[in-house]
Order: structure tokens, then sequence, then C-alpha cells
């Protein structure tokens, strides 16, 4: 999936931590041990992030460079689909899923997937924008 669109699809669906580990590793290029002191996570979990993400982007290093411009942007993006009793709703259609909550947002919110991809490159460069105005 293309790079971008899928951080923002992790943060639709709550998966901050995913974004959060991806950003430690790939761009402040931390160890997993220290990675699980900060997030209180196990070395597992942070493992099978680190790699899973291989199968799940088409560059790893493209991934690397969108997390290091946008990374505090994706992590205002707001979650569309919530835990509930079980399994996910999504605030959108009031569809519930027990599982797979990505594949809710891709199969039916697509177009919404990457208007917010968008809105974070916008806000992302507006924001550059503005640190290299005032460092001028
Ligand atoms: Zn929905």
């Amino acid at each position: 999936m293309e790079e971008l669109a899928w951080l923002v699809l992790q943060a639709m669906v709550g998966r901050y931590h995913v974004i959060d580990v991806l950003y430690l590793y790939y761009v402040e290029r931390l160890d997993t041990r220290r990675i699980g002191r900060r997030l209180g996570m196990g070395g597992y979990s942070i493992r099978s992030i680190v790699e899973g993400v291989w199968f799940e982007v088409r560059s790893v290093y493209t991934l690397q460079s969108y997390l290091s411009r946008y990374y505090p942007v994706l992590l205002e993006v707001e979650p569309v689909m919530v835990p509930s009793e079980d399994g996910f709703t999504c605030r959108l259609c009031g569809t519930s899923v027990l599982r797979l909550p990505a594949r809710h947002v891709l199969d039916r919110h697509q177009d919404l997937v990457l208007l917010v991809r968008d809105m974070v490159v916008r806000e992302g460069r507006a924001r550059a924008g503005r640190a290299g105005a005032s460092q001028a």
C-alpha cells in the first residue's frame, strides 16, 4: 500500500502506537529495547511492527521519509474506528466489526483515507514553511 495512506489508516483505526514505534525505530534509530522502555511495550510486539511493515508498504525508505516529515501531524488524525463492546464501531457509518477495523475503512471509506492523507501533506508543508520562515 502507498506509504503515507497506510500511516493515515493506522491513525484512523487508533493504532497510534504503530506510528510511534515506526518513528522511533526508523527515524530516531532507537533499538527495540529502548523503544519498549519508552512506550511500555514488549520486545515481541515492537519487532512484529518493525518487521511486519515490510509486508504492508512498498518501500520502508519512503515510509521513513514520510514519518520524518509528518509524524506530529499523523498523531493528530482522529480515529474513525473506536473500540466497542466486542470489536470496533465506525463513527462514519455506524457499522460494527469484530476485527480488522482497517479492512472496513479501506473497503468503505477509502476516499476519506486519501482525503485525510492530502490534508496531512498540506498541514505538514504549512508547518515546515512556518518553521523555515521563523528561522530566516
Ligand atoms: Zn464505516
